[in-house]
């Protein structure tokens, strides 16, 4: 591991504060060393207060902040004085140690302090680094590790055999320190748990950090530990993804809540899952305590769901029995999933949660193999992950979690999504809490939105195979299919009947009707797999009630587009899938109306733009926003009890009444 650290970077630095956000942003862009909102790092800096007097204050890393990119009011100021005392007292319960925390804080709006701030209070140096590091937890997590541990680093760090996060650990780190360190000490090992290094001086402390953790990996190196095996790549099937759907539905009862399940079936996944020992590696628990929060302790072991979830009520009831007061049990669903056809699956409340669970699971995987191949993969005992799972502390957050969002764990296939309604849908979904797969023929689809909620994919919804391969793509991003909204479509050029081409009439027919009747059928076995029911939303149009003229092939294909969505909703009522159709008309804002378009439109009735766009009975504008929104609303429990419904969005038309 290479120290990062650059003078050119820190020349803009003013202060102790800026040094520690720069070295802090250094560690947490390591994902080796911290993974989501793992690890912390502190700076004591001596200011002023109201009074006048001169007070040292411990900058600690708040909660709810990444390493990776904290900023100055990520650090909470918490008097250095009072944890000094704090960590002099026999005992402090986690509840009041965070209240300790919070009301010794000297900025009313700063985070939670981390709960290892007395650990950093206690610890004589200005900057304090501490990393969650892979290279030493894969060292810890083997019988031999505290013997490894010392044969790497001698007295440059002193060993914290382990102990649960928070005062005790505080505790035991302050009395080991006091007794064990020498003039060499530069770190501290917290067995199973990850590495501190110090120094007075931001670059020394976080390239001690890089020293120790490269000691590590030298270790492995040296012991032929550190090559992960060359995995042959596998064939990858094509057509996974009813299975998928079908496990992400079981595992979505057990939970209790949809989820959204994210798919890893590459070379190195598929050749972790079909291990000769996978029964054995898989099973030994976590690399590092905290991962427990996301990951549960094991992962599942082929897709039996209802044997992971008693498992899970033996293993709650087993430790509960040693818990200081009553625990209330989480769901019993795995939050991971290893499988010699899937490969992985991770899961999550939201597509990020799936990433982060995934993103854990392939640190944790190179773990188990370094260590096994090092000696032998050893997790702590169940009781202590137990103890950090249902931590007083975690269990209060679930307490103060709120409402979820609407969509939230549900997943939304929209198409023609590159742009006008399509495009809008996509926002409203996803503002929702959705995971949303955009389809488009257009390539810009693929940037409409970032992030781990959107994926956007190139599709020609008249091509079977290509929809068959974005249905595949999308299920193992997310996991199934609950909501498709019916969106692309064309309007041709007008043409009256007399002159009909009828090979713009047959791709007219091809794209807005035939192409929705085979994503229907394609997508009928998924959503019969979501969770709380599936949803179609189809685009239709007001030329199904009030056609114009030069509009054959058009009006003929949403008539008959709408009534598919009738028949579909006859046949699917049964399975609790929903179809309803929405009729907009006059929405501007879409790639066909130019202004130029608008300009001669207005023209030709002898009325300005903003009056020909407010040519209805309510005299309102209608934006494709507007459409996305009820499209969104006409998915969730609003319209729960209804199916085949027709609902104009057109501010009122005369023909349509
Ligand atoms: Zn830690």
């Amino acid at each position: 591991m290479k120290s990062l650290w650059n003078n050119k970077d820190t020349a803009q630095c003013q202060d102790a504060l800026d040094l520690r956000v720069y070295s802090s942003r250094l560690l947490g862009g390591e994902p080796s060393l911290v993974l989501h909102g793992g690890g912390n790092t502190s700076v004591k800096i001596t200011e002023r207060n109201q009074l006048g007097e001169d007070e040292a204050r411990l900058y600690v890393k708040g909660s709810g902040w990444d390493l990776a990119t904290i900023e100055r009011p990520g650090f909470a100021p918490v008097r250095l004085a009072h944890l000094q005392a704090l960590a002099e007292l026999p005992t402090l319960s986690d509840p009041d140690m965070v209240n300790e925390l919070k009301t010794q804080t000297t900025i009313a709006s700063a985070p939670t302090p981390s709960v290892e701030t007395i650990l950093h209070a206690i610890l004589p140096y200005t900057y304090v680094d501490h990393t969650h590091a892979d290279a030493v937890v894969t060292v810890t997590n083997t019988p031999g590790g505290e013997q490894h541990i010392k044969e790497i680093y001698g007295d440059s760090v002193v060993v914290i055999p382990y102990t649960m996060p928070g005062f005790d650990l505080a505790r035991v780190c302050a009395e080991r320190f006091t007794r064990e360190r020498t003039d060499n000490t530069i770190g501290m090992v917290l067995m199973n748990h990850g590495i501190f290094s110090f120094a007075d001086d931001a670059r020394k402390s976080y390239e001690r950090m890089i020293d120790l953790v490269t000691r590590a990996e030298d270790f492995l190196k040296a012991r032929g530990a550190w090559e992960l095996p060359d995995w042959k790549p596998q064939p990858s099937a094509t057509d996974m993804r009813h299975g998928l759907a079908s496990l992400r539905q079981q595992i979505s009862e057990q939970a209790g809540f949809a989820v959204i399940m994210r798919n890893q079936g590459d070379a190195a996944m598929l050749g972790f899952t079909r291990h000769p020992d996978i029964k054995t590696i898989s099973q030994q628990g976590p690399a590092t305590p905290d991962h427990v929060i996301r990951t549960k302790r094991l992962p599942m072991l082929g897709r039996d769901v209802a044997a992971y979830a008693g498992q899970y009520q033996h293993y709650f009831d087993e430790h509960e029995k040693n818990a200081k007061e009553a625990k209330t049990i989480l769901d019993r669903a795995p939050r991971l999933v290893l499988d010699p056809e899937l490969g992985l699956c991770a899961v999550g409340k939201s597509a990020r949660d799936a990433v982060i669970v995934q993103e854990l699971y392939q640190h944790t995987m190179e773990i188990i193999l370094r260590a096994t191949a090092l000696e032998q993969y050893q997790a702590l005992p169940a009781q202590d992950i137990f103890d950090v799972e249902y931590w007083d502390l975690e269990q209060a957050k679930l307490r103060r979690d709120g409402k979820p969002p609407m969509f939230q764990g549900e997943v939304a296939v929209v198409t023609g999504a590159a742009s006008g309604i399509g495009k809008a849908c996509v926002d409203s979904l996803l503002a929702r809490g959705a995971a949303v797969v955009g389809w488009d023929i257009n390539p810009a689809i693929t940037d409409v939105h970032q992030g781990p909620n959107y994926l956007g994919l190139e599709c020609d919804v008249t091509d079977v195979n290509a929809v068959q391969s974005a249905l595949e793509q999308g299920v193992r991003a997310f996991g199934g299919l609950d909501m498709l909204i019916l969106n692309a479509g064309m309007f041709p050029p007008a043409m009256p009947i007399a002159d009909m081409e009828l090979d713009a009439w047959q791709q007219t027919l091809d794209l807005n009707l035939t192409a929705n009747m085979t994503l229907l059928r394609e997508s009928h076995a998924l959503l019969q797999q979501a969770p709380q029911g599936g949803r179609v939303v189809v685009i239709g149009s007001k030329n199904v009630a009030a056609p114009g003229p030069g509009a054959g092939a058009y009006s003929a294909a949403k008539a008959a587009l709408n009534q598919l969505m009738r028949v579909t909703a006859l046949e699917w009522g049964k399975e609790h899938i929903r179809i309803n159709t929405l009729h907009p008309d006059a929405v501007f804002d879409t790639g066909i109306w130019t202004e130029e378009v608008l300009q001669s439109r207005a023209k030709s009735y002898g009325i300005t733009v903003e009056q020909y766009k407010k040519r209805n009975l309510l005299q309102i504008e209608i934006c494709s926003r507007d459409v996305a929104e009820l499209a969104a609303e006409m998915c969730g429990p609003l319209f729960a009890r209804t199916t085949a419904a027709q609902v104009p969005i057109d501010g009122g038309d005369v023909r349509v009444i």
